[in-house]
């Protein structure tokens, strides 16, 4: 039994895992899906509940929300009138390194840094789609969908030349491939959902906000049985779980129900690597929230120096040149790839 939460609600409802067992085998049109791959049947293994139906207490997440609630008042005493917007990539590169993550942006737009919001928007199109779906015909659409929305990856994709729009669909393509050959199946009864934003509070001067790849189920009454998953290309890292957990976080604060479980699914590996949610959890996560912002206040507006982390990091932050801890970092790295 996960610690202080009760399992045991009545056993009558249809459970998620037979939601996500009739899920993998049916096809909206009723008839016979074709066989699971083995990592279907894997990744579906894993997500599945299993045992007793998961209830966190009211109590618990009311004291969650109230810590919460007390933090940023705290916090907004703090800020001058000045706003924040707190998300996984504020936190995660903020704990990284503090000087990295003031330095100023250099982002832009490459096909391999663009794959991942061109495949994301094509799965939330097959999620949705009638019939059979082909990778190349669900990139080509999402592409052409982010064009009209004309901003931000919308407008680099509309100056795109052929060579690099090709390059951009070949490897959009090769995600959306993964995802349909080791992910299982989705009914639109298990109430698959991608992008969802979730915010909390509804206004303020902080907002915590989440959008994650994909959620799937929906909490019953205070029973605890949604999913929240991260799509993911490349390898596993300790900031993949922590992105999950503030995911987690906004839910139960916003929804009032955590989520059940957190899963990253690594497309490349074709597994997914998952995290009950329990108190503990949430508990830590929101903790590790509060000293991001905390952080955050005291490095933006209150004249502490930003801490300088070396790692990762240094290899695409743009002050790496004049940064010694970066350049020692960075020649270590140099001499062990020799
Ligand atoms: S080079 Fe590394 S240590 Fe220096 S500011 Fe950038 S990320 Fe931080």
């Amino acid at each position: 039994m996960t610690q202080g939460c009760a399992r045991g609600f009545g056993a009558s409802t249809t459970s998620l895992s037979q939601v996500l067992d009739s899920v993998a085998i049916v096809s909206d049109s009723g008839q016979a899906h074709p066989p699971l791959t083995p990592s279907q049947e894997s990744t579906l293994a894993l997500l599945r509940r299993s045992g007793e139906p998961l209830v966190f207490s009211e109590a618990f997440v009311a004291g969650l929300r109230d810590e919460a609630n007390e933090a940023l008042a705290h916090f907004a005493d703090r800020l001058n009138g000045n706003t924040m917007f707190i998300t996984k990539h504020t936190l995660g590169s903020l704990f990284d390194c503090e000087a990295h993550f003031l330095a100023p942006d250099e982002f832009e737009w490459t096909p391999a840094r663009a794959k991942g919001q061109v495949s994301h928007r094509a799965i939330q199109l097959l999620i949705n789609w009638r019939g059979d779906a082909v990778p190349v015909d669900l990139v080509d659409d999402a592409i052409g969908r982010l064009i009209n929305e004309e901003r931000g990856l919308g407008g680099w994709l509309d100056t795109l030349d052929a060579a690099d729009q090709a390059d951009l669909r070949a490897q959009s393509c090769d995600l959306v491939t993964k995802f349909m050959e080791c992910f299982p199946p989705l009914d639109p009864r298990s109430r698959p959902v991608t992008e969802s934003s979730t915010q909390w509070p509804v206004d303020g001067l902080i907002l915590l906000r989440g959008r994650s790849d994909l959620t799937i189920g929906r909490p019953v009454g205070r029973e605890s049985r949604k999913l929240i998953v991260d799509l993911k290309s490349g390898r596993q890292v300790q900031r993949h779980r922590e992105d999950l957990r503030f995911y987690a976080v906004v839910e139960t604060l916003s929804r009032q129900v955590p989520p059940r479980l957190l899963a990253s699914f690594y497309l490349d590996a074709a597994q997914a690597v998952t995290e009950d949610v329990t108190e503990g959890l949430l508990r830590s996560a929101l903790r590790r929230t509060l000293d991001g912002i905390n952080a955050l206040i005291e490095i933006k507006f209150e004249g502490r120096p930003a801490k300088r982390t070396p790692g990762a990091s240094c290899r695409w932050c743009p002050i790496s040149a004049d940064c010694p801890e970066g350049q020692i970092y960075l020649h270590a790295e140099d001499d062990l790839d020799n």
